[in-house]
């Protein structure tokens, strides 16, 4: 029996199955390997925002890690909401000892605003996390914050990457999906290649979990031996498609579809 590439996210739930652990393990599934979840934080989520959020204490996320790495083992990770400054240093502390290509979505806030990571944990973000990163995936708000640089036309995400790539993550991946035009592009790069990604933006407002689905995406072509610049590339043609099957749900904004 072929054992399948084993993917574990790090992330949160979102109880309406958007976004988070649950877009996770949907884009595992729909890529053939096998998902795992590390809970950091519940919350209480549909289509139209976060109405409650509850981190997990640092021991309840050790615990989860370790019963996962130590028996079943893991071949690539991903990491998305964090929650707190406690739960970043835990799980930067934990993915230091594996052996494994990790791919850090660094949430911030929300579609709709809610804050999924306290200010206070921007430092251990910067200090701990983004080191350890193979590929690290900020969209434009997320460079925002972490680096200060404000990216308003396609030519800066170039500069937007080299601040980031200043923490010591060994890929930038700018997702420039929020900047105006009728492409969606992300600039890839480790500081010496350099990959532009264009693909043709959809006009579909059902866009829930795109971010956790890229990066879920990436992780698993990396756990199936894909270099980061076809990881990336086979990430983004996937989410793209995701994004073309986006539905409504509820009274606001739908999720990506897996099963297109
Ligand atoms: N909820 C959780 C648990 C998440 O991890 C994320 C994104 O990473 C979101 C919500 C936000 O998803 P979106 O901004 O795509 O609506």
């Amino acid at each position: 029996m072929p054992i399948p590439p084993r993917v574990l996210t790090v992330a949160g739930s979102d109880s309406g199955g958007g976004a988070g652990i649950q877009a996770d393990l949907k884009t595992m599934l729909a890529l053939g390997v096998h998902g795992m979840s590390v809970v950091t934080a519940v919350t209480a989520q549909n289509s139209r925002g976060v109405q409650g959020s509850w981190p997990l204490p640092a021991e309840t996320v050790r615990a989860q890690f370790r019963s996962v790495v130590d028996d079943i083992g893991v071949q690539a990770v991903k990491t998305g909401m964090l929650a707190s400054a406690e739960l970043v240093e835990t799980v930067a502390g934990l993915l230091a000892g594996v052996h494994a290509p990790v791919v850090v979505d660094p949430v911030g806030v929300s579609k709709h605003g809610a804050p999924l990571l306290a200010a206070s944990a921007l430092d251990a973000v910067r200090g701990r996390l983004l080191p350890l990163a193979t590929v690290a995936t900020p969209n434009l708000d997320e460079v925002a914050w972490l680096t200060g640089v404000r990216v308003v036309v396609e030519a800066d995400l170039r500069k937007a990457a080299d601040a980031v790539l200043a923490f010591g993550p060994e890929w930038a991946l700018i997702k420039g999906g929020h900047l105006d035009g009728p492409d969606a592009v992300d600039l890839l790069t480790d500081g010496e290649e350099e990959y532009w990604l264009r693909a043709v933006r959809h006009p579909n407002r059902h866009t829930h979990g795109t971010g956790c689905t890229l990066a879920s995406a990436i992780a698993s072509g990396l756990a199936k031996g894909y270099p980061v610049p076809e990881s990336v590339t086979r990430a983004k043609d996937y989410v793209t498609g995701a994004i073309a099957a986006g539905f409504p749900l509820g009274g606001g904004i739908g999720p990506v579809d897996h099963g297109w």
